[in-house]
């Protein structure tokens, strides 16, 4: 039986690929004019960074990780986000030594066990950006006006800027305790997961899908109502700068993150077109993570946008692939050499050409010239070699004549290079 890929992890074909060049080519574009540089880290990183920052009692940490040990006997693990490595990488790296404040981003696959449907993989592709050293409300507004601005650029349709504010250590205990003492009280209403999880992590429940769950919690105390005076001016001032850069968005006081590291502003961009897999970037501020990982007390904040989700939302039309500016054909052994160097030259001056190396029926040849679209034929037989000529044919005005060969080139790359 022939071998076929991973359940949950997909090929990106060609037709397809080129929504995520643009995806990718427009974050690049969009988040350098805001500051970023980009910065790659390995996909596997040791165990314990993920279950130190996203945090023990998460889904992803309890049960969805790649991990496994190496021929050392070392615990690692395949990453299933960004934002761990990169701050791994920050503090290892010392970056807060050159510049105070550092605006990182990254591209590229990331790894949950999960159960693959529409939407849901388990090699995803994430786009996620982080400023870290400064908490000023401003920068919560400048993230989300990237985010926001990133959504427009690229078109994708129909998404609504969702954010919260989680608290900090400072009000969070106290409403952990009010909601742990709410969930008590409607305990026969949760489902199993959530009645065992709600005293280890009791914001989960307000995130569970099972219809019950919501209906058991509609009333429960909210973080939003219950924060300190730190964090609520940070969050009024935040709604503050939004209003000032015409940032759209609402508030939801329901939104929690399912990684632990969140403090402060929490968002999400949710879209109502991919059913239950309706959040298409989410992230928020993490200002205690960078010290929980040994590093520096500074502050955090960032994001990350889901590839997969994105494409789908741009539909499923593929691609045309690019056509050719010229087909060269040949007859006999002399012309395809003489074809296969100018064919060569061309390409080295960045023209898409193409020809046909087996040897090919002239017929058979021009069946796949028209085949690939191609705007032009040259067609150079033996004969014609010998005179200096050729014969040019334009396949768009179904138009033919001869040409010298000599100057045809330059000829060619002026005409193409001028369309
Ligand atoms: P969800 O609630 O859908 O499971 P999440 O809260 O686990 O999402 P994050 O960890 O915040 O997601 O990741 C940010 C973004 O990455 C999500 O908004 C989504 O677009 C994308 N994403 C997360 N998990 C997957 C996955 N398994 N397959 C495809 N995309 C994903
Ligand atoms: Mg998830």
């Amino acid at each position: 039986m022939s071998i076929t890929g991973i359940k949950g992890m997909n090929d990106i074909l060609p037709g397809d690929v080129e929504t995520w060049q643009h995806l990718e080519e427009q974050a690049r574009k969009v988040f350098g004019a805001f500051g970023y540089r980009e910065i790659r880290v390995p996909v596997v990183e040791k165990t314990d960074l993920f279950c130190r920052s996203i945090g023990e009692t998460t889904d992803i940490v309890e049960k969805e990780m790649y991990t496994f040990s190496d021929k050392g006997g070392t615990s690692m693990t395949l990453r299933p986000e960004g934002t761990a490595p990169v701050m791994r990488s920050f503090i290892q790296h010392k970056m807060y030594a050159q510049d105070p404040v550092s605006k990182l981003y990254y591209i590229g696959p990331m790894f949950r066990h999960e159960r693959p449907q529409k939407g849901r993989y388990r090699q995803f592709h994430q786009i996620g950006a982080e400023v870290i050293g400064v908490d000023d409300p401003k920068i919560d507004a400048q993230v989300l006006a990237m985010l926001s601005h990133y959504f427009q650029t690229t078109k994708i349709p129909d998404v609504v800027l969702q954010i919260n504010s989680l608290g900090c250590p400072e009000c969070r205990p106290s409403y952990r305790d009010a909601l742990i003492s709410f969930l008590e009280q409607h305990i026969e209403s949760l489902c199993a997961d959530c009645q065992r999880r709600y005293t280890t992590n009791p914001l989960r429940v307000l995130d569970c899908k099972v219809p019950g769950c919501r209906e058991a919690t509609v009333d429960a105390p909210a973080m939003l109502n219950n924060l300190c005076i730190g964090c609520e001016t940070h969050f009024g001032q935040v709604k503050e700068h939004l209003s000032a850069l015409s940032v759209n968005y609402t508030v939801n006081p329901r939104m929690v993150r399912g990684l632990d590291y969140y403090t402060k502003t929490t968002f999400e961009m949710v879209t109502g077109s991919l059913g239950s897999q309706n959040a298409v970037a989410a992230g928020g501020r993490y200002d205690g993570l960078i010290k929980d990982l040994d590093g520096p007390d500074l502050p955090g904040i960032g994001f990350a946008i889901g590839l997969e989700r994105l494409a789908l939302m741009l539909g499923e039309q593929s691609i045309e692939p690019p056509r050719p500016e010229l087909f060269i054909a040949t007859l006999g052994e002399m012309a395809t050499k003489a074809g296969f160097a100018m064919l060569t030259r061309l390409q080295r001056e960045g023209v898409l050409v193409e020809m046909e190396y087996t040897g090919k029926s002239l017929k058979a040849q021009l069946r796949r010239a028209d085949k690939m679209k191609t705007r032009r034929v040259l067609i150079l037989g033996e004969d014609e070699l010998e005179r200096g000529v050729a014969q040019l044919r334009n396949m768009d005005e179904s138009s033919q004549e001869e040409v010298d060969l000599d100057g045809l080139e330059s000829r060619l790359l002026s005409e193409i290079l001028d369309a």
